[in-house]
């Protein structure tokens, strides 16, 4: 690509970012749709969020993306936030406006995109929630807002499990989300679920475990969704292959939040062919 004095600027924030695969999905988004703009993460360092979204501002940045540990931080910067965000109380996307900038979730909707891609239904469906972190919150809102009829939320910390429960459930006004130490999944009714894996445990380099290794509650899983995509085969996705049930990485999620934000910030949208064109090169860059 070529910069010249019409090259329009958006990133990422966010710390650590150095790992990033973001600017691939948006560097060639840009290319094939032959965009002048150009996409750089930016490390910025505990403290320093509001003056980072001031000064993207001021040098007429059009968006950014924002990653762990700030989703929630830069909340207090924004002049305006999508009723979604708000509600999931995380912010990963922001778009310029006229003083300021708007803040959205992409993240959900990302996640939603990438299961409706691969067949997987959330409506109807009884379905276990591993985690009670940010990520597991903005499924739990999911999983409400998509008529999910039950979801068995389990999490380390029983109290972080009831909270993210209690929330959810006052803000959607349905009670679908049931609360559940993570000690207790043999409780658990005995039949199939799709079960959503929302937890750190397995992530690179902690690549050797899962956050129940039991093969019981493995059984149990006609679909698991990892929310990992590094390493793209985790533990938790072969134990539940190694129990016939079907098995997806994070990697679509990833896509599909960056497909969603560049939308919203060229207020187009993306055809599905070459959103497949960009999971190949994500692909590509993980070696897979
Ligand atoms: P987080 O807020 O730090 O939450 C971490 C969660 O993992 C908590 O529920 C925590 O339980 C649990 N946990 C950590 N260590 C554990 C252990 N040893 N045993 C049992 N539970 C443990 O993280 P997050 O932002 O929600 O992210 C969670 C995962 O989702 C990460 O792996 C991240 O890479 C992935 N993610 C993927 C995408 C994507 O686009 N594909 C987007 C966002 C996140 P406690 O509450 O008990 O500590």
């Amino acid at each position: 690509m070529t910069i010249d004095g019409y090259t329009r600027t958006c990133g990422l924030i966010g710390n650590p970012v150095e790992h990033t695969l973001s600017p691939f999905i948006h560097n060639t988004l840009a290319e094939k749709l032959s965009h002048n703009l150009v996409y750089v993460p930016f490390h910025v360092e505990e403290g320093q969020v509001l003056p980072a979204i001031s000064g993207a501002y001021a040098l007429n940045l059009f968006g950014l993306n924002v990653t762990v540990p700030y989703k929630s931080q830069v909340m207090d910067g924004l002049i305006q936030i999508d009723e979604l965000a708000e509600k999931i109380g995380a912010v990963n996307t922001l778009v310029r406006m006229e003083g300021g900038f708007k803040g959205y979730n992409t993240d959900m909707p990302g996640l939603y995109r990438a299961m409706s891609s691969e067949g997987i239904q959330i409506e109807g469906q009884e379905i276990i929630l591993l985690g009670a972190g940010g990520a597991a919150r903005a499924v739990a809102f999911l999983c409400a807002s998509k008529n999910a009829s039950k979801v068995y939320l389990l999490n380390r910390s029983l109290e972080k499990a009831e909270a993210v429960a209690g929330e959810v459930n006052e803000k959607t006004g349905k009670e679908v989300i049931y609360p559940m130490a993570l000690s207790d999944y043999h409780r658990l009714p005995n039949q199939k679920f799709l079960a959503i894996q929302a937890t750190s445990v397995g992530l690179y380099p902690d690549v050797d475990n899962a956050v129940i290794e039991d093969e019981a509650f493995y059984r149990k899983i006609h679909t698991g969704y990892d929310l990992i995509y590094k390493p793209s085969d985790t533990r938790f996705m072969q134990l539940v292959r190694q129990q016939g049930g079907k098995a997806f990485h994070g990697l679509k999620m990833l896509l599909y939040q960056g497909i969603i934000a560049y939308e919203l910030w060229n207020d187009l949208s993306v055809p599905e062919e070459m959103a497949l064109e960009v999971y190949k090169v994500l692909k590509e860059k993980m070696g897979i």
